[in-house]
């Protein structure tokens, strides 16, 4: 079973994020996998042990993304893959990096792909997605379950909470939703091995795209934190009191009445 995961380097969003000039700042901000990529590599993991074959994860990114790379192979996929497109592509967006993810992938022999459900950074769910379609294979997104039987795959959902069954065939195209699995920490074999496993480099001229080939189709217009909120009115005193004032902040601060 060749299973490929698509692993993206983001920054922690449980960590302090400032902008400066309309972009995310790099400096003092922590990178690490996407947290639905975890799920993703682990899921791959399992399956391969059960059913033989080889986990290779792919990232578009700089060379900024072998550590988490590095990472995942720790954790036990066996091929890295890191398209570096730094300096080939001026502007990125969902469109270009689906469309080289597929130029890579179309003449391999793919029999699953498993994405996140969505980068927490930029948070478009949309790359998953766009290479199944480039790729013209069915997917299948948030899955919180999957069984594999020889080619018949069989995928629990989750639909806002509920569950939906979707009975199917390899090769598929699937996002990862929490839930999934427990995603293993990398063991200290583990990060030894991965130091001598394969992590092979690819520029945009290696899968014979030119930068229009891929330019992007939106352009991000501008980036900005939300507007620090008040802090809330804590009324006093008597009921009948705290009322009377509600309806008159209502009336002359809110302006709602
Ligand atoms: C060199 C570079 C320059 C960029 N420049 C800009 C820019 O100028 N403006 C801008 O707005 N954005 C830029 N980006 C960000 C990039 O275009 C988007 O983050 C990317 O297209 C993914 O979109 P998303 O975050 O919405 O992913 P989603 O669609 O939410 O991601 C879902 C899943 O798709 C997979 N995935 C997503 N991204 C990647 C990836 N890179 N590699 C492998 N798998 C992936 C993962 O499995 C992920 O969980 C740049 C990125 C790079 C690497």
């Amino acid at each position: 079973m060749n299973i490929f995961v698509l692993l993206k380097r983001t920054f922690d969003t449980e960590e302090k994020i400032s902008i400066a000039n309309g972009v995310i700042n790099e400096d003092g901000a922590e990178f690490i996998i996407n947290p639905y990529d975890e799920y993703a590599v682990e899921e791959a993991i399992q399956i391969r042990d059960d059913h033989g074959g080889e986990v290779t994860v792919l990232t578009v990114g700089n060379e900024d993304a072998e550590k988490q790379l590095r990472t995942a192979l720790a954790m036990g996929a066996d091929k890295a893959v890191l398209i570096n497109i730094e300096d080939d592509v001026e502007y990125s967006d969902q469109y270009t990096t689906a469309k080289i993810i597929a130029e890579y992938l179309k003449d391999k022999e793919v029999d699953l792909i498993i994405a996140g459900n969505v980068a927490i950074d930029n948070a478009s769910g949309q790359v998953g997605p766009r290479v199944a379609d480039l790729l013209d294979i069915p997917y299948i997104t948030t899955i919180t379950n999957l069984t594999i039987d020889g080619k018949n795959v069989s995928v629990v959902r989750d639909v806002e909470g509920d569950e939906e069954k979707i009975e199917t065939t390899l090769p598929l195209l699937v996002t990862a939703q929490q839930g999934l699995n427990d995603p293993r920490y990398p063991s200290l074999p583990g990060i030894m091995k991965a130091k001598k496993k394969p992590l092979a480099t690819l520029e945009l001229d290696d899968l014979d795209l030119e930068e229009e080939d891929v330019e992007a189709k939106t352009k991000t217009i501008e980036i900005y934190l939300p507007q620090q909120k008040q802090a809330g009115k804590l009324l006093t005193g008597e009921i009948e009191e705290q009322v009377k004032e509600l309806v008159s902040l209502l009336h002359t601060e809110a302006k709602v009445i």
